[in-house]
């Protein structure tokens, strides 16, 4: 879906430059082709389980219609999320609306709409029931589980050890499961745990899924009819490598777990599943323009996009690879170092890469940037947001419009004292 043809890098079949002339730069520009090559992996790796979008990766609508087109549910993480998700279609039985921290707005909207609960604490637990007692409805819930599972990947994404922010610990969810049986307007009916993202072994999901199943079994003796069992996303992709996720490796070994514990019990609970990261990051790449290139410390290529559009690297440490888009072909002479055009020193896209001379107006793309990559951008600097395309085989589309300077002050009102 990336590729190059005389020396210049292709998305499908459009030559960069085309999308440059409409869009400027930088510009997110995504594959529907890998796109929708990345839902056929899970779908035939996944068969056995029920999908989620995690929209918190990527809410670019057109992605999301993807998604929900091919029957994912989704993942909402706010009110926002959610209505994200309603305009794009997914199936409302299979929106499942997370977070730690709701608002009674947020709450309230949920219910309205009909979608499911991952519920964090007991304290949400009695204001879902009243508002939903206040509404008229019956809402069915998950609780979120923390299993104390510790996993390999940055601090800042893991979410399942015990002493992270997310879910019930796992020695007093039973009683929270009998808090819900007896509070009015809720039914409890499915078990949500995640445990972490960007999580490139299988064993700590096996584990995860093993404790659950554990769960589960209790909560069968409680008279709990159990619909789904949610063990949330978290697969890594190869960053370093080819960026691809290796679905298999993640599918069989769960499959596996999934079938014994299913013995285990009298019903027979759905598998769900919330990836984000890897269905879209490998989809997107961020193209910037180089405005200078110095010689200091380092060689330093000043790009147009920062951690105003690219957080991952300052925040993560995350590694991208990078290529110049209008020098494919060229020998790799010398170690660069990617900077952003925002006032910080953190403001590193990548280091010390080996890539072809590098000269102002030379064009930077950087790959995998389709998770945790728009969706986590800013207008720190007072940079507007870049716009978002679409390539479709020959064809592309603006999927959302860059911001002007006037998105800056939008919302801003000066006091008439100051007039
Ligand atoms: C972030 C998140 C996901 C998606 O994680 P990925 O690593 O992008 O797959 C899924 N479920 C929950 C609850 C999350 O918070």
């Amino acid at each position: 879906m990336f590729s190059s043809k005389d020396g210049r890098l292709l998305i499908e079949e459009v030559d960069f430059e085309e999308i440059v002339e409409k869009t400027g730069t930088p510009v997110y520009i995504t594959s529907r082709k890998k796109l929708e090559e990345n839902i056929r992996l899970f779908q035939e790796s996944f068969g056995f389980a029920r999908m989620l979008y995690a929209v918190k990766a990527n809410n670019n609508l057109t992605i999301m219609k993807i998604f929900a087109r091919n029957g994912f549910g989704a993942d909402v993480f706010s009110l926002g999320e959610l209505y994200l998700a309603l305009l794009a279609g997914f199936d409302r039985n299979f929106i499942l609306f997370n977070g730690n921290s709701k608002s009674d707005e947020e709450i309230e909207a949920g219910i309205k709409a009909g979608v499911k609960f991952s519920v964090d604490s007991l304290d949400e637990l009695y204001t879902i029931s009243e508002i939903a007692q206040n509404c008229g409805r019956e809402v069915k819930i998950a609780f979120r589980v923390n299993p104390d599972i510790s996993a390999e990947t940055h601090p800042k994404i893991a979410t399942g050890l015990k002493t992270s922010k997310f879910g019930i610990p796992a020695e007093q969810i039973l009683e929270a499961y009998e808090a819900a049986v007896q509070a009015g307007a809720v039914v409890p009916v499915g078990i949500h745990c995640h445990i972490g993202s960007q999580i490139r072994d299988v064993e700590p999901f096996v584990h995860e899924l093993e404790k659950m199943f554990e769960i589960a079994a209790e909560l069968e003796k409680l008279g709990v009819r159990l619909e789904f069992l949610d063990m949330g996303g978290g697969f890594g992709i190869d960053y370093e490598g080819d960026g691809e996720c290796r679905v298999e490796k993640f599918s069989q070994p769960i499959k596996k777990t999934l079938e014994n514990g299913l013995q285990m019990l009298k019903s027979k609970p759905e598998l769900w599943i919330e990836p984000g990261r890897s269905l879209v990051a490998n989809t997107t790449i961020l193209l910037t323009r180089v405005n200078a290139v110095k010689k200091a410390y380092k060689n330093f290529v000043a790009v147009d996009a920062g951690f105003n559009l690219l957080i991952r690297p300052a925040m993560y440490d995350s590694y991208h690879r990078v290529v110049v888009a209008n020098k494919m072909e060229k020998p790799a002479e010398e170690l660069y170092t990617i900077a952003g055009p925002i006032c910080e020193s953190g403001d590193i896209l990548a280091k010390d890469r080996k890539l072809p001379k590098v000269k102002r107006g030379d064009y930077i793309a950087v790959f995998d940037a389709g998770a945790y990559g728009f969706a986590m951008s800013s207008q720190y600097n007072g940079r507007p947001r870049c716009a978002e395309v679409l390539v479709d085989g020959g064809l592309f589309h603006i999927t959302r419009e860059k911001e002007t300077v006037g998105d800056l002050i939008a919302r801003q009102r000066i006091p008439e004292e100051l007039f």
